[in-house]
């Protein structure tokens, strides 16, 4: 599994870290970094939860 965040379309809202925090954290920049890309089954859901469709699970 391979756990990635489009910058350019994160608003930066916080919900990937607060489902899926072993894998998502909020970076200084705003913006949601991966911590883990071979993740938990959390990264999942957090994709699915993710406003604005920024997070791909493959
Ligand atoms: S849930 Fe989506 S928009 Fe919100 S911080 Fe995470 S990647 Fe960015």
């Amino acid at each position: 599994m391979v756990v990635k965040v489009d910058e350019e379309t994160c608003i930066g809202c916080g919900v990937c870290e607060s489902i899926c925090p072993e894998v998502f954290q909020m970076g200084d920049d705003g913006k949601a970094k991966v911590l883990k890309p071979e993740g938990a089954d959390c990264a999942q859901e957090a994709a699915d939860a993710c406003p604005t469709g920024s997070i791909t699970v493959e």
